[in-house]
């Protein structure tokens, strides 16, 4: 049974001493180290940060090493870790805190990644240690990865018991925050969840949250970790981030996709399922937020219209479906040109799911039992989704054709209408159809839409817009000043690409970037009280 064990020397230096001792189970054993965390769909190479490994290691590939010993040897190998990274699925080290996410620093010695395995945290006795595993056992290689913790002398905690089991909301960094106001929204989004899926599967969930300057969040089997952006104003972001990971402890984490089972840790693994892992858990996410009286119905669908106004504006729609966008997530960050090219598959496969289970309830059926039908077939039964599963189950083979497998514009008016919500589209004021960004006193073009004037005039991602209309352009106010007193006139635009300036003529035009409202109709909808519910 593999012993890992978490040290340190000086936190300042983020360095992670590591040891892991293990009777060798063949000759010259293999250990490496994951490529990618669940969670997050892209390459990120860990190995990285490995350093100062101990003689009888020898690297082997890019993640793997191979250990000097023979069958039935006690070995133990060290290396060290550099974590300076806060965010919800990295590591770090600090004098008052070590954030472990294992999967960044824990190697796997192949041939036991089956076998039970126990871990030790060499923090100091009067920190308090916050993580799922209980007492520091995990079921397996797979488990312990999956297993964020916390060590700190300085953490808020906050406990309650709801549907059976303990939850935990675990607090750093959190002064001049009213963690406390937050309980009650976070027990009634766990409450909603439990009855929904007939239960809770675990008898405790722990919450880490860090309070930063970003929102991120990953999910695990009974925990999660969230990063909570101190400048947010409101709890909105707060409780959909919460209702999403919770979501989550079903949704991709006993729900998985077959691609997933078991994870290939060490390369790509592409589903076209992610936007039912990620889309439709943020479409639940917030509908239980609407459901457990959280949030408003006008709250819900000025989110939901939110959301589609971003979808709708990014020109990637015209040439990416849904299933492909899932599949290629994994190529998302290499890609050139995403923001003609991109959108997100959170995005879109969450205003799929609203339009698809509003199809569905047209037909007398409800999305809900979909994700129930999931939840019993496979989840429970420990079995792997298959990529049609979800299209089998819900059958519309028309519509997946069109709105997932195809890119065919997404049917608001017709569905919104017959769910009892008033669904207006506007085009946006006419632009160059660029996003410039201030950049070390320069602007920038961040990003130059497909088709758009700046494109047309032959702009590229990357230039320095210097004068519009012949004004000096140093700031984004400056841009916005020039190109609103033209108008929809011709103009000079001056830029430079590779360090060569360029004059070019340009008029501004809509580019179908869109302004989007939905509201609840006057007329009463049966459809819409079923569908926008509230249960308490
Ligand atoms: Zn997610």
């Amino acid at each position: 049974m593999p012993h890992y064990r978490i040290a340190w020397r000086n936190p300042n230096d983020r360095l992670y001493d590591i040891s892991i001792r293990f009777r060798a189970p063949e000759d010259d054993p293999l250990l490496w180290l994951p490529a990618w965390r669940p969670g997050r769909y892209l390459i990120m190479n860990f190995a990285a940060d490995v350093r100062e490994w101990s003689a009888n290691l020898r690297k082997v590939g890019k993640s793997q090493w191979r250990v000097n010993a023979k069958r039935g040897d006690e070995v133990e190998v060290t290396y060290r870790y550099f974590a300076a990274t806060l965010d919800a699925g990295s590591s770090f080290l600090a004098e008052d805190e070590a954030y472990v996410n294992p999967s960044n620093l824990l190697m796997c010695v192949d041939a036991l990644r089956g076998e039970r395995c126990t871990l030790s945290l060499d923090a100091p006795v009067s920190w308090r240690i916050e993580t799922q595993l209980t007492d520091f056992v995990a079921r397996d290689y797979d488990h312990l990865i999956d297993s964020p913790i916390i060590a700190s002398p300085d953490m808020r905690v906050h406990s309650f018991e709801e549907s059976g089991a303990t939850i935990s909301m675990v607090f750093r960094n959190a002064h001049r925050i009213d963690t406390e106001a937050l309980v009650e929204p976070v027990r009634k989004i766990v409450r909603e969840q439990a009855a929904f899926f007939g239960g809770l599967p675990l008898r405790e969930y722990r919450f880490l949250f860090h309070a930063g300057d970003r929102w991120h969040g990953v999910e695990h089997e009974d925990s999660c970790s969230i990063i909570m952006n101190r400048k947010t104003e409101g709890t909105d972001y707060f409780v959909s981030m919460v209702s999403h990971e919770f979501f989550h402890l079903w949704n991709v984490k006993r729900i998985i996709p077959a691609a997933f089972k078991p994870y290939d840790y060490l390369r790509e693994t592409p589903t076209r399922l992610l936007w039912v892992m990620e889309g439709l858990t943020s479409y639940y996410g917030d509908l239980m937020l609407l459901r457990s009286g959280v949030w408003t119905q006008k709250r819900y669908l000025e989110d939901l219209a939110s959301e589609i106004q971003r979808y709708e504006s990014s020109p990637g729609k015209e040439v990416l479906s849904l299933a492909q966008a899932s599949f290629d997530g994994w190529l998302s960050e290499q890609m050139h040109d995403r923001a003609n090219a991109w959108f997100s598959f959170y995005d879109k496969g969450k205003i799929v799911g609203a339009l698809l289970d509003i199809e569905l309830r047209r037909r007398g059926r409800t999305l809900d039992e979909v994700m129930l039908a999931l939840w019993r077939d496979y989840g429970q039964m420990g079995r792997g989704v298959e990529e049609d599963a979800v299209e089998r189950i819900v059958g519309l083979s028309e519509f997946f054709a069109r709105y997932v497998d195809g890119t065919e514009p997404l049917p608001y008016e017709e569905l919104f209408a017959a769910a009892g919500v008033e669904f207006v589209s506007h085009p946006r004021a006419a632009s160059l159809g660029m996003k410039v960004v201030e950049r070390e006193g320069a602007l920038i073009a961040e990003a130059v839409t497909r088709g758009g004037p700046a494109m047309t005039s032959g702009m590229l991602a990357g230039d320095e817009v210097l004068a519009i209309d012949g004004m000096r352009t140093k700031s984004i106010a400056d841009a916005e000043r020039a190109v609103k007193r033209a108008g929809e006139n011709e103009i000079e635009i001056l830029f430079a690409h590779a360090g060569i300036a360029m004059r070019r003529m340009v008029s501004a035009r809509a580019t179908g970037a869109v302004n989007v409202e939905l509201k609840a109709a006057n007329k009463p909808s049966a459809l819409r009280d079923a569908w926008l519910r509230r249960d308490a």
